[in-house]
């Protein structure tokens, strides 16, 4: 079984489209292919859709297009900052990509920048802002019941590039197992995502060992995941990833199939 849900494109900051990533697809075998398009934040126009219908035209052509060699979905992701109408789609991955300070929004994942601008923000508190980032997430997720939770520790993008600041931190670990454990009871399935591998910033996927363990521990899904911005990386390190996955005790994954998750042997 060979499936992404995570997909961007030229329609926001990918840069295959559509039919390069479909093709790429077919040749590497998969059996579904979920395009996951960076929905629309009016507050922030960076880095995703400005041509929302033209996304769904396009990714829905395809779909029947090549119905008969490959399962593709429509699907959105959704920041935790900004909800969408989620019936116009296949599915909906939410994520969250911002910490928010005295009603100011700061983006953690753009760039290492970024994310040092974060810490000078939180007066380089790291468990102050793990605890921003998480009490925001949890709350979206037990709120809104996204299909797929996205790269639920994004804050690490960038832990293994200096000194860590959280993998290695006993107390950002506790904070963050509580995190998703409580995210856990909204019945969401969560992503294993190697994005930041694919990208040279981290060796391991989201979400870290503790995590992953303690997803499995409390009989939560998982789905494998590439967060691929280009045709070539749709499947980036995901016999790597199944291993870590099966060294935290998962002997499936789920992937979406005829409007529900359905397992599969890892
Ligand atoms: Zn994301
Ligand atoms: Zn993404």
């Amino acid at each position: 079984m060979l499936s992404n849900f995570h997909t961007h494109t030229v329609f926001c900051d990918g840069a295959s489209t559509p039919e390069e990533v479909v093709l790429s697809a077919v040749r590497k075998g998969f059996d579904t292919l979920g395009f996951s398009g960076h929905g629309h934040t009016p507050f922030d126009s960076s880095y995703c859709m400005q041509d929302t219908a033209g996304y769904l035209r396009t990714v829905r052509d395809l779909a029947c297009q090549y119905k008969d060699k490959l399962q593709i979905l429509a699907g959105v992701e959704e920041d935790a900052e900004y909800l969408l109408n989620r019936t116009e789609y296949d599915y909906l991955l939410g994520s969250s990509h911002y910490l928010r300070k005295n009603g100011v929004r700061y983006p953690i994942d753009s760039n290492p920048e970024c994310f040092q601008k974060c810490l000078e923000v939180f007066d380089q508190d790291v468990l102050a802002l793990a605890e921003n980032y998480y009490s925001f997430f949890v709350d979206y997720i037990l709120r809104r019941k996204p299909d797929i939770i996205g790269h639920f520790d994004l804050i690490t993008k960038f832990d293994e590039m200096g000194e860590s600041l959280f993998l290695k931190n006993p107390d950002y670990n506790r904070l963050a197992v509580a995190a998703i454990e409580k995210a856990a009871t909204a019945g969401c399935v969560f992503e294993v995502n190697t994005g930041a591998i694919s990208r040279g910033y981290r060796t391991t996927p989201y979400p870290s060992e503790p995590l992953l363990s303690t997803l499995h521990r409390i009989g939560a899904r998982v789905v494998l995941c590439s967060d691929s911005h280009h045709a070539d990386t749709i499947d980036f390190a995901f016999e790597d990833a199944k291993a870590l996955m099966r060294e935290a005790g998962f002997r499936e994954a789920w992937t979406f199939c005829n409007g529900e998750f359905v397992p599969y042997a890892i």
